[in-house]
């Protein structure tokens, strides 16, 4: 892992995968702003899976935007991969996304018209990089996440929506990140597809070291969670 570039960051902040620090974020709302997050501060470490759960509306997902460097924050520090993401350009803050953080949503959002293999080969595509050698990658995690080489080979159509969100689990691993978000995986699921689905994300955590932040409202599925965080109006405890 590379170091930040100035020797100013101390060591802990260069071997944090993420890390949020008194983080504010507002959204307009008429002549006013909409508080979402207020001073919130989470490290997650390598290889912890970390639950977040609250109300509808509590802020779960506008915390996931921020750390996925999809929103800046008004106030506040973001450390996503070692890297302090507050001074970087739009186009850095792309970069490190792609090539550092995995982002799982609750839709799937597969491309119709491609196999599961292809979706992972797409991402290869997409970063410039080669796909022949990423084939035999690409097979390796799908398997993984447990689709056998016939469903590999199958459009998202002719998957189960488990089947899918393991697809959309395997893609957001593809790239090596270091910080897996995953915005209420589960919600389209019933209780045991989504309770699988839940175990398998705690298992590519550990496999994979990621520092993983799973947002649920289902309590149910907090088991696997080292910790459970709750949100609420906007603060996390
Ligand atoms: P949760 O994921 O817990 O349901 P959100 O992060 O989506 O919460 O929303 C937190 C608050 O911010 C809510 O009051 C919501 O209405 C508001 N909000 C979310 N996104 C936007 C947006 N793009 N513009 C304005 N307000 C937003
Ligand atoms: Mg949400």
């Amino acid at each position: 892992m590379t170091s930040t570039p100035s020797g100013g960051a101390s060591a802990t902040t260069a071997l944090s995968p993420l890390s949020l620090e008194d983080v504010t974020l507002t959204y307009p709302d008429g002549d006013r702003r909409l508080t979402a997050l207020d001073g919130v501060s989470l490290a997650v470490a390598p290889g912890e899976l970390v639950a977040v759960v609250g109300p509808s509306g509590s802020g779960k997902s506008s915390l996931l935007a921020v750390a996925a460097t999809l929103l800046r924050p008004d106030a506040g520090r973001v450390v996503v991969a070692g890297r302090d993401v507050s001074g970087m350009s739009a186009g850095e803050r792309t970069a490190l996304r792609r090539d550092r953080v995995g982002v799982v949503f609750q839709q799937a959002n597969l491309l119709p018209s491609l196999t599961a293999e292809e979706q992972l080969l797409a991402v290869e595509h997409l970063r410039g990089g080669r796909v022949r050698p990423a084939r035999a990658r690409a097979a390796e995690l799908l398997e993984s996440v447990g689709l056998d080489e016939a469903k590999r080979r199958r459009r998202p159509h002719r998957l189960s929506g488990g089947e899918r969100q393991r697809v959309n689990i395997a893609r957001a691993l593809f790239g090596g990140p270091s910080v897996l978000l995953v915005d209420e995986p589960t919600s389209a699921l019933d209780h045991e597809r989504g309770a699988a689905v839940v175990e398998l994300l705690a298992e590519v955590t550990r496999r994979h070291g990621t520092a993983t932040v799973l947002v649920t409202h289902d309590r149910g599925l907090l088991g696997r969670a080292d910790r459970v965080l709750t949100m609420d109006d906007g603060r996390l405890r």
